[in-house]
């Protein structure tokens, strides 16, 4: 067994002063059992505990690190860039920088607003929805996560999952009577909401590809059944593209599906691994946020430059070379191997998987929507986790999260990820 006397201590420590000894509820290890490790550094493909081991790592914090863990490129951008001020709170030219990468990257997005957080921006583009069409009620889909806003918070992936309590306390009754909740891939319980609710539906937003309950993905025609009932209706297409932005393609979910929808919404990989949100879409709609329009938003720490040198320099990395071919080689690599490692184990798994994005799931049934997640076994899946862990392989804990690649990880990490899994697998 390795040791992790020096995480236990930290958080016997952080127990007593932090709400369940961390700062956003899945990092407590609470799906799987168990304790969290304390990290004491992360470079490339590899994440480094208090006691000195090494974890080849699948969270790449949870999806910012598509480059891995400290790139040395970025590191220097935001050096080279605290020299001269960490904030300013007044327009700074990297701000014009990342709205042109942004715009560029994603066509659909005309204007782009950035802010602080993934939830601050799907928060704000629900708003700006809200403003732009004068109706007060969202589409959003079971196990879809948009961050931790009132509105969005209704049977939420992630953490609000993983806990069993999809339905946040604190969050009024009447903060969210104006969210219709759907099952996601099913194009008639749609249908039927724009028919019980004319002219009131503001908007649909959903996670294109969604990877808050582990991963599925969107039924053929899905997408452009949704481009087109928004469109019929005047309600807006919001996507939000935190996680699968800059991840599924260098113009994300919409390039890859080759959507256009009216609103996106990014974070994670934008800020290259420091706090960042953004949202953008059509200019018309764009226009209605102050200063120029009724709908306001704001941020003290918006395009907050070193953030945005971080991102900048990632993007730039991402535009040129072959980055996502890549990825797709790699992701490919760690698909097969896993589904001949659970079939020769005798283990029912279903691997779903777009790019660099995977879940495996302890489910004979295909898993199309956050009630075929459910059908998981999530025991099974604790009991994998701690044993790939015990190898030197970091997932994430908890069967409803996704696993992401990024270009540090090798041919050989994944092989030797694929081996641990194999043996671990024989075991369950
Ligand atoms: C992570 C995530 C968010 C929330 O972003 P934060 O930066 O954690 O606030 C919103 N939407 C999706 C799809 C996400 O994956």
């Amino acid at each position: 067994m390795i040791s992790h006397a020096r995480s236990q201590k930290l958080f016997a420590e952080a127990l007593k002063l932090i709400p369940g000894g961390v700062n956003s509820p899945v990092r407590a290890f609470r799906a799987v059992g168990g304790q969290p490790f304390f990290v004491d550094r992360a470079q490339g493909a590899h994440v480094f505990d208090v006691d000195g081991n090494d974890y080849i790592d699948y969270v790449g914090t949870w999806g910012p690190a598509i480059l891995g863990h400290a790139p040395a490129k970025v590191v220097r951008a935001i050096q080279a860039t605290a020299v001269h001020g960490t904030s300013f709170g007044i327009p700074n030219p990297l701000e014009v920088k990342m709205a042109k990468l942004v715009c560029a990257a994603a066509p659909s997005v005309r204007k782009v607003r950035m802010c602080n957080s993934g939830t601050e921006a799907t928060m704000s583009a629900i708003r700006l929805a809200r403003g732009f069409t004068k109706r007060d009620k969202i589409i959003k889909f079971s196990g879809c996560y948009h961050g931790h806003a009132d509105s969005l918070l209704v049977k939420a992936g992630s953490g609000a999952l993983t806990f069993g309590h999809p339905d946040s306390a604190g969050v009024p009754a009447a903060f969210t009577q104006h969210t219709i909740v759907l099952p996601f891939n099913d194009v008639e319980s749609v249908k039927a909401a724009f028919t019980a609710n004319p002219g009131q539906i503001a908007g649909i937003i959903l996670e294109p590809v969604p990877g808050n309950a582990g991963l599925y993905v969107p039924l053929p025609g899905y997408l452009e059944f949704l481009r087109e009932i928004t469109k019929a209706n005047d309600s807006l297409l919001i996507f939000d593209e935190v996680m699968t932005g800059f991840r599924l393609a260098w113009g994300g979910a919409q390039q890859r599906y080759n959507i256009s929808p009216d609103l996106s919404c990014f974070g994670k990989i934008i800020g290259g691994g420091l706090p960042v949100g953004a949202f953008g879409g059509r200019s018309d709609i764009m226009d209605c946020l102050a200063p120029l329009g009724p709908v306001y938003q704001a941020g003290t720490l918006s395009g907050n430059p070193l953030a945005l040198a971080a991102g900048i320099c990632v993007l730039e990395e991402l535009a040129d070379g072959d980055a996502y071919n890549r990825l797709e080689a790699l992701g490919a690599q760690l698909e097969a191997g896993l589904r001949e490692a659970a079939k020769s184990a005798g283990v029912p798994v279903r691997f779903n998987r777009v790019g660099s994005m995977f879940c495996g799931y302890f489910t004979d049934r295909p898993v199309h929507n956050l009630e075929d997640a459910m059908a998981a076994d999530r025991a099974r899946f604790a009991k994998y986790f701690h044993g790939l862990l015990e190898l030197g392989v970091y997932l994430a804990p908890s069967q409803f999260e996704a696993g992401f690649l990024s270009t540090a990880h090798t041919t050989a990490e994944i092989e030797h990820t694929i081996a641990a899994a194999a043996k671990v697998l024989k075991t369950l």
